[in-house]
């Protein structure tokens, strides 16, 4: 075997995971370049310490690496008195067995590999829990997810000339929280799946990013304490109010058309029947109240023609107020 990783550790088989690591950080200690110094000769023993720690440290790898590490010492000794049958029977011709590839038996770290082949990045799934209000009638949400990046200063190699990178201290990636703001579409159903192409965790050796898979989830209304009516304000333009004019409704069954009648007046309430929430086969309404609203930009044109309203206006709506009470 090329390499004993216990050896190179100073450690047995036998020990335990808090051995292996104590043993990895008193070298580590040693040999670091900035205490060591930068000689070939000591990087090289920097990097097999830290390569030994890399594949003892992981259970899977650790356990590939033992059966590689058993099968090499039973092989040997198999070998050996292989070779002894071998001198004691010095007339065959065949070939002797004890030319045996060592090569194929070695423990390959994983990263060698790894380093050649694309490697798409994981998936993320979270759930994202919604109001049916927001579900009806669409929303944005902004969301923390955990995410790992790979490490821009080593590209994930985990070193950089020989030196564990400084800046994920030899981890080749990051894994922080970020913020994603999402829209979800208006009528969006519970357990719908929202992808985020390529926002996933990152690949590595130029893989292709995973994706961000949201499943949303309503929550269930309290109808223990509200009524089956949904309630909503919607807002119009002043010439809409005096006009009347068509609107549009996100409703639980789709989107419901209605009229406005010409002259409605700020506050006023209209009510779609059967519009509402349904439970037990009863279905409430829709109640949307109307709120006027001056649009913030205003074209001269249409100031222009407010100036001209406000000249040829006869009323005074503040008599007509005064009227109202009287
Ligand atoms: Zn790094």
């Amino acid at each position: 075997m090329n390499k004993d990783y216990y050896k190179i550790l100073g450690i047995t088989e036998f020990d335990s995971a808090e051995n292996i690591k104590s043993a990895y950080r008193k070298l580590a200690r040693k040999f670091h370049p900035d205490i060591a110094g930068n000689s070939a000769e000591n990087l090289f023993k920097f990097k097999e310490i830290n390569e030994a720690y890399e594949i003892l440290s992981n259970n899977i790898k650790k356990e590939e690496y033992d059966k590689a590490r058993k099968f090499y010492n039973y092989a040997k000794e198999g070998a050996k008195s292989n070779s002894a049958t071998q001198s004691y029977n010095k007339t065959t011709t065949s070939k002797p067995e004890t030319n045996f590839n060592w090569q194929n038996f070695f423990y390959k770290p994983k990263k060698h590999s790894e380093n050649k082949t694309a490697q798409k990045g994981d998936n993320i799934e979270s759930e994202v829990e919604i109001s049916l209000i927001e579900a009806i009638e669409g929303c944005s949400k902004t969301i923390n997810l955990l995410k790992t990046d790979v490490c821009q200063h080593c590209q994930g190699r985990k070193f950089v000339n020989g030196t564990i990178c400084n800046k994920c201290h030899g981890k080749g990636e990051f894994t922080t929280y970020k913020k994603f703001n999402v829209k979800i579409p208006a009528g969006i159903k519970n357990g719908s799946k929202i992808r985020l192409a390529g926002e996933g965790n990152s690949g590595k050796n130029g893989g292709a990013n995973g994706d961000i898979y949201l499943i949303i989830k309503i929550k269930e209304p309290n109808l223990n304490n509200n009524s089956l009516n949904i309630y909503k304000t919607i807002s119009i333009t002043p010439f809409e109010a005096v006009l009347g004019c068509e609107l549009n409704t996100n409703t639980p069954e789709g989107v419901v058309s209605f009229k406005l009648a010409p002259n409605t007046q700020n506050g006023q309430k209209i009510k779609l029947s059967k519009c509402g929430l349904v439970q037990n086969n009863k279905i409430g309404d829709m109640i949307i109240t109307v709120e006027i609203q001056i649009p913030k930009k205003l074209s001269t044109e249409e100031i222009n023609l407010y100036k001209k309203l406000s000249e040829i206006s006869k009323s005074n709506i503040r008599d007509e107020f005064y009227d109202r009470q009287g």
